[in-house]
């Protein structure tokens, strides 16, 4: 068939009933939030595009899997379950449950981050980022330069590592000093770009040549293999599961977030085929999490967790979670509106310097955007640009070149009707944006200063 969209492959058996505020409540709101989109209750937004994580909706065997939950202490059952998931659908020997991605990142990082060390990676994460740095380490950006470039269409895999730029950096510090190295699958902060299987083939060669791990965050591999099978050569007919064992066969060890293709509300693991790695953690583990037999997680939810992530190799789920995202990236440019692009897998990402030239990356051009939208529409986005970019060591902002609001799609919770009213916010937005003012800091947290700092408008 022919259509205009990817149609569901699922149907609706429960709904959670939506209200609007009117515009005087949200400009009301969203000042007593300090401008931050992350500090609005969730009751007075009306479609919730902050993040697609943890906001998944479950399916009906996810549901029925949380009444077998085996509340054991050690050993559940459903722990077994989603070890062997894991492993199945990965390949990895040995797995440790965390209570989320940044679980496993702590773990990771603690066991291989030493001040002095470098830790590359296809652009910077959040949480990433900020347990190398808590441990004394350094993160290095070794992705193609096209990623910090928001319009270029033309480059199909935008998440590819830059192999000169890793391997000079290998020359510069000694591979001895690269405990390892990161690779996002997809790019979250690129705006959900892929890696190419071609590309991850040639990293883990190059970096098994100097003896450096690759660990995937893995957090979106889903996505990312979607987009293998759709644009890379020799991988049309091969099923999602195929290509995701691919790709893992090119990674030592993996950090997830379950909260993101895992389709589930809370959970995390790390993954890894090295003996002495699964010590170190299974001892940390216990010191952070739980035991290594649920790390964080109750039994019901390790049993969603690993039906989620069989429910996300299917081809359709996959292929109708993207080309949705795609559905609502395509209205806007549409509507003239100014998108990273290629649309990646997640979500839709406004370029705010585009949208709001008048305003300095000095004064958050996306922060100030995400809050309009919201005034707009009742419709909550986030900030990915300079605030969350952070400050460096010696206390500078890094000005990334990327200045973008986030439009994220929760998996399989809007319909396409929800997604044209968004559109049509922003593009209502779009057309009044000369009135939009920057903002300044009136508190600015030391750390991951983006989830609960606060801002007002500068007159
Ligand atoms: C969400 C995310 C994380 C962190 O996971 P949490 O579950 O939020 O702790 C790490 N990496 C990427 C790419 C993510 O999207």
């Amino acid at each position: 068939m022919n259509n205009k969209y990817v149609a569901e492959p699922y149907k609706v058996k429960m709904v959670e009933p939506l209200r609007i505020l009117s515009k005087e409540e949200r400009e009301k709101a969203i000042k007593k939030a300090g401008y931050n989109t992350f500090l609005l209750d969730s009751s007075d937004v009306y479609i919730d595009l902050l993040t697609d994580s943890g906001t998944n909706a479950m399916s009906d065997r996810q549901w029925a899997g949380l009444m077998m939950g085996d509340e054991a202490y050690a050993g559940s059952r459903n722990w077994y379950h989603l070890e062997k998931t894991v492993q199945e659908i990965m390949g990895f020997k040995h797995v440790v449950p965390t209570h989320q991605g940044r679980g496993a990142e702590n773990l990771l990082s603690q066991i291989l981050v030493r001040p002095g060390t470098y830790i590359p990676g296809n652009m910077y994460f959040t949480t990433t980022r900020a347990h190398q740095e808590l441990n004394g380490g350094t993160f290095v950006d070794v992705i193609i330069d096209e990623a910090h470039i928001s319009d270029r269409e033309d480059v199909p895999f935008k998440g590819n590592i830059d192999l000169k730029k890793y391997e000079s950096l290998i020359k510069k510090v000694g591979a001895e000093n690269i405990p390892y190295i990161c690779v996002g699958v997809t790019v979250n902060l690129a705006g959900g770009q892929p890696v190419s299987m071609k590309n991850l083939k040639e990293v883990y060669e190059l970096s098994h040549k100097y003896g450096i791990r690759v660990m995937f965050d893995c957090t979106r591999y889903v996505e990312n293999a979607y987009f293998i099978k759709e644009r890379e050569e020799g991988y049309k007919d091969k099923s999602i599961a195929e290509i995701v064992k691919e790709m893992f066969s090119y990674a030592d060890g993996a950090t997830m977030s379950g909260k993101k293709d895992g389709i589930v509300n809370i959970g995390g693991f790390l993954a890894m085929n090295e003996e002495e790695l699964y010590q170190k953690a299974t001892a940390l583990v216990v010191v952070y999490e739980g035991m290594p037999s649920y790390g964080g997680m109750s039994g019901r939810d390790m049993e969603a967790f690993s039906i989620g992530l069989k429910e996300a190799l299917d081809d359709h789920y996959i292929k109708h979670r993207v080309e949705q995202v795609k559905y609502l990236g395509d209205k806007l440019i549409e509507g003239g509106i100014p998108i990273v692009k290629p649309i990646g897998g997640h979500a839709v990402f406004l370029d705010a310097r585009k949208f709001l030239p008048h305003i300095p990356q000095s004064q958050y051009p996306a922060q100030a955007l995400a809050a309009e939208i919201y005034i707009e529409s009742g419709v909550r986005t986030m900030e990915r640009g300079n605030v969350s970019a952070g400050r460096n060591k010696e206390g500078k902002e890094y000005f990334p070149k990327l200045e973008l609001v986030r439009l994220t799609i929760p998996r399989r919770v809007y319909s396409y009707a929800h997604l044209d009213y968004v559109a049509e916010a922003v593009i209502n937005t779009y057309e009044r944006k000369n009135q939009i003012k920057g903002l300044k800091f009136t508190y600015e947290p030391p750390v991951l200063r983006f989830f609960t700092g606060k801002f007002e408008p500068i007159e």
